[in-house]
């Protein structure tokens, strides 16, 4: 057996850099590092094809953890190219003093955990072995050519390049009969870059792509030195964008736009180039088929504009999948090069490839001659690589059996069963929809953080475990459904382009901030869903989100919102009342307004007398308002055929306990006395309330027993019950996800006032519970006040209530007003619904 290191990084790319100078250099541990290349760059040492460039701007793809190199490099071109992006790595290589640490041209051949002294043998294709205690790959995503599926190519007597091992020495075309087969971002590159210097150029086109400009200049001097001195300005708040490159936010949702407004702001991020067309213009085109197909027919019209022959064109225009379902290509006059008299398209989707011969290449339906043969034809991505590193893990646990249905890992970043493995920007990470070298950074750090954390602890296995495992995978799959990417077809986003490989979610969708979020809240809690020496910390609540609640999560933490306990008392009201913009909005009907007590009256058009709903906003206390009711209560009162009352009390701090009660309660005992003349059935009210209001609607039901007045019902959702309740959920929920303990307290401080607590606000503290009205109660699995509402069911079961317990996964504090973007609220609806039903079923019983 060779040599033993600390740890052994796999990959030369901007992972693998960053990782051995992370390694090495800040935790001072003894790394060596296998790199298959002849040199340092990855997907821009081996992929030299002619036109081959990136599609973030240079200066957002680029490290960002040093000052020195930031500053230290100009880049030329707005989008550079890859000799440009390989000088780069070669000279930040350098500047770190990193080559030394790796065997070039040296693979990676098998990785073997042995459990007895908890470390790998690693062996690679020049016949040495070496041991480390932990492995850091960082053999890329695309980083392994799809397998050609032509048979002949050996037979092929003129030359035939693969755009992804591109020779490195100049390949003249001039002159020369050019085939490209593969319109992918690969393949538009190569097609618009070479299609002035072959003699005759022919595409063998399978699926088209939506491509648009990318918007690609040249950067003078002066603006150079500008861009590297004022690096931290320009990509500032990077990571807390989608995507990790600070575009414009989209200007709301495509479907709710003017077509006129929807032609503007579509030519606006065009002439912008990039992917500002999919991430800047709007909000539902990745999520909603309907609004993607403005934006998709928007690109076939630029395409119809751009080609000039119509069935070269129609040919060029996407149909079957919808926009950024496949990764966008970008291109640069690539639609132009079709003008040209010696370009030619084949449609190779109505007459396949059958075989590349001595002479050129076959198609079902004809034979084509060629002097070059260009195979654009993708990756084998995010798997291969791990697998080519012939993995066995726990138990000889074979990496190919672990993925058999497709690949499993929890962020990304590890793989159940392959204990003190590491992957950079591996199956399941951020890293296809996050812009790689700030992704690199994040994962390599987190990654670093945990080795420190185990070398400290002298931990001699960390490793993520099934539950975490599912858990993720679960996140992952159920946001990709949210989109539209499913919808793709062939696509290596969800495994597809690869005859025979499983199809899955292959990568996080959820965006940049997000998953940082998720990662920081793993690494706080102690590396939650990990296992350190077998013993593992729960997974935490962000990891067992809803997908949509995720995502709604993710696009808050990108507006860079304060956490909630940090605003003050007019900004935690101005984001109480801009919850109405996530709400559903509610069905048109009557609606009066009473002025003592405040209210609104929602009144459905149906044959009366109607049950009636009292409700009561959330807010804790200090915030809402009948406007951020408005939609629920009219969903409510359309929904359940009732009368709802929408009644106003008095906020504190300005006006603390008991002036909220006093009003709700007042409220409830007007509407017992006057709501016949509107509709209602005065026997038949349920008193109802959310978050605060819900402890309100508690406390009401308590009175009316208290008053002699009858309620047919209480519904509750989630309440606060007791500020001094002592649980779980308290604790385990005390960061969020989104409503924190420190909110929470605040809000029952401003509330109480200094006040002694009492039965009038904190109900379970009443002397009995017994006679009250039947309640329905609706907790959150991911909410601060689920187990003190869950107790106070109990207690209402114990005195002889009738009580319904709804708990709903995955969601938390405050989704109620969230319709428009959890469609799972919908099930809250349904719920009361049933309950409501129930309630007037008793009543009329009992009549
Ligand atoms: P890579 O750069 O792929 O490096 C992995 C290295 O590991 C390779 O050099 C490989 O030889 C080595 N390796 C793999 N297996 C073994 C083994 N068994 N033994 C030894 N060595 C091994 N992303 C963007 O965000 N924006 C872009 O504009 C962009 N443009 C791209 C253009 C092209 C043509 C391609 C193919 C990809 C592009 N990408 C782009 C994605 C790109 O792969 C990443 O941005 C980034 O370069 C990946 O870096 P990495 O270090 O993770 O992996
Ligand atoms: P790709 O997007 O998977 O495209 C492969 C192309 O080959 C597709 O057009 C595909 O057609 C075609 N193809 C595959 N097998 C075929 C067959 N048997 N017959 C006919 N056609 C076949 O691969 P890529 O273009 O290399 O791009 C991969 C990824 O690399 C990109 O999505 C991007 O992430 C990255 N990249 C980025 C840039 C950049 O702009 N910076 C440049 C290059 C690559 P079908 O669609 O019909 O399968």
């Amino acid at each position: 057996m060779g040599s033993h290191y600390d740890v052994v990084v796999v990959g030369a790319g901007f992972a693998g850099l960053y990782a051995v100078h992370k390694m090495r250099d800040e935790l001072g541990l003894d790394v060596q590092a296998f790199e298959a290349a002849g040199g340092v760059g990855g997907t821009w040492w081996w992929n030299r094809y002619p036109g081959a460039r990136c599609d973030f701007e240079s200066i957002h793809y680029s490290y960002s953890f040093s000052e020195e190199i930031q500053r230290g490099w100009e880049w030329s071109e707005r989008f550079a190219g890859q000799p440009e992006i390989l000088a780069y790595l070669e000279w930040v290589a350098d500047k770190l003093d990193v080559r030394r640490a790796f065997r070039f041209n040296t693979r990676v051949t098998s990785t073997n955990w042995d459990d007895k002294a908890a470390r790998w043998i690693i062996c690679t294709d020049d016949g040495a072995t070496c041991t480390a205690r932990f492995v850091v790959s960082c053999v890329g995503g695309l980083s392994v050519a799809k397998e050609p599926e032509f048979p002949g190519s050996e037979t092929f007597r003129g030359e035939l390049y693969r755009t992804s091992s591109w020779p490195h020495e100049p390949v003249d075309l001039t002159g020369k009969r050019v085939a490209v087969i593969g319109t992918g971002s690969t393949g538009i590159q190569v097609i618009q870059e070479i299609a002035n210097e072959a003699a005759e150029l022919t595409v063998f086109q399978r699926t088209p792509n939506f491509a648009a400009p990318l918007g690609n200049e040249p950067v003078d001097l002066a603006q150079r030195r500008w861009n590297a001195e004022h690096h931290a300005e320009l990509r500032a708040g990077s990571r807390q964008h989608m995507i990790g490159v600070p575009y414009d936010p989209p200007s709301g949702p495509a479907l709710a736009a003017t077509p006129d407004e929807r032609r503007r702001i579509f030519d606006k991020y065009w002439d912008r180039g990039g992917f500002r067309l999919l991430v800047s213009t709007f909000s539902d085109v990745i999520f909603n088929q309907q609004a993607n197909e403005t934006i998709a027919e928007y690109i076939r019209e630029r395409i119809r504009e751009r080609v000039k022959d119509p069935a070269t064109a129609a040919l060029l225009c996407p149909t079957d999948h919808p926009y950024a379902s496949k990764r966008p290509p970008f291109e640069t006059g690539y639609y132009e090069a079709y003008n040209l008299p010696h370009v030619h398209l084949v449609d190779v989707r109505s007459a396949p490839i059958e075989a590349i011969t001595p002479t050129g290449v076959r198609t079902s339906s004809k034979s084509y001659e060629f002097d070059v043969i260009i195979l654009a034809t993708g990756f084998d991505v995010f798997t291969r690589p791990l697998l080519n590193l012939g993995l066995r893990g726990r138990d000889g646990l074979k990496l190919e059996d672990r993925w058999a249905n497709g690949p499993t890992s929890y962020l990304g970043v590890q793989i159940a069963g392959f204990p003190n493995l590491f992957v950079i920007n591996g199956p399941k990470s951020a890293v296809a929809l996050y812009n790689v070298p700030l992704a690199t950074e994040d994962n390599v750090n987190f990654v670093a953080a945990a080795l420190a954390r185990a070398i400290a602890d002298k931990t001699a296995t960390f490793e993520a475990t099934y539950e975490a495992e599912e858990a993720w995978g679960r996140l992952c799959e159920g946001i990709l459904n949210l989109t539209v990417i499913p919808h793709s077809k062939g696509s290596w986003y969800m495994g597809e382009n690869i005859p025979g490989k499983a199809r899955a979610a292959y990568f996080f969708a959820g965006g940049a901030p997000l998953y940082r979020a998720i990662c920081a809240e793993i690494a706080h809690v102690g590396y939650g869903g990990f296992a350190l020496d077998r013993v593992s910390a729960p997974i935490p609540p962000m990891v067992r989100l809803d997908p949509a609640a995720a995502l709604l999560l993710g696009s808050m933490l990108a507006r860079v919102m304060k956490p909630l306990d940090e605003l003050n008392l007019d900004e935690v009201r101005a984001v109480a009342e801009s919850l109405r913009e996530l709400q559903l909005p509610g069905p048109a009907m009557r609606v009066e307004t009473v002025e003592a007590p405040r209210a609104r009256i929602y009144i459905p058009d149906r044959a009366g007398p109607l049950p009636v709903i009292v409700f009561y906003h959330g807010g804790g206390w200090i915030s809402g308002s009948l406007d951020l009711a408005d939609a629920p209560c009219r969903r409510l009162a359309d929904e359940n055929g009732a009368i709802v009352v929408s009644a106003h009390y008095r906020l504190a701090p300005e006006h603390s306990f008991p002036a909220a009660t006093d009003d709700t309660f007042a409220a409830l005992s007007w509407v017992w006395k006057h709501v016949s003349a509107y509709g209602g059935d005065p026997g038949r009210i349920v008193v109802m309330g959310e978050s605060a209001g819900a402890n309100l609607a508690a406390v009401a039901a308590i009175r009316a027993r208290d008053a002699g007045i009858p309620l047919a019902g209480q519904v509750l959702i989630y309440p606060p019950i007791d500020p001094e309740a002592s649980t779980a959920s308290r604790t385990e929920f005390a960061d969020g996800p989104f409503f924190t303990r420190a909110i929470g307290e605040k809000m029952w401080g401003a509330y109480l006032g200094g006040a002694e607590l009492t039965a009038l606000a904190a109900p379970s503290r009443a002397s009995s519970l017994a006679g009250l009205a039947p309640a329905l109660v609706l907790t959150l699995e991911l909410d601060i006040s689920r187990d003190e509402a869950e107790d106070y069911a109990g207690a209402l079961a114990s005195a002889g209530v009738p009580v319904r317990l709804h708990r709903f996964d995955g969601l938390f504090h405050g989704v109620f007003n969230m319709s428009a973007f959890i469609p799972r609220v919908r099930e809250m609806y349904a719920s009361i619904g049933e309950f409501v039903a129930t309630c007037k079923e008793q009543i009329t019983e009992a009549a």
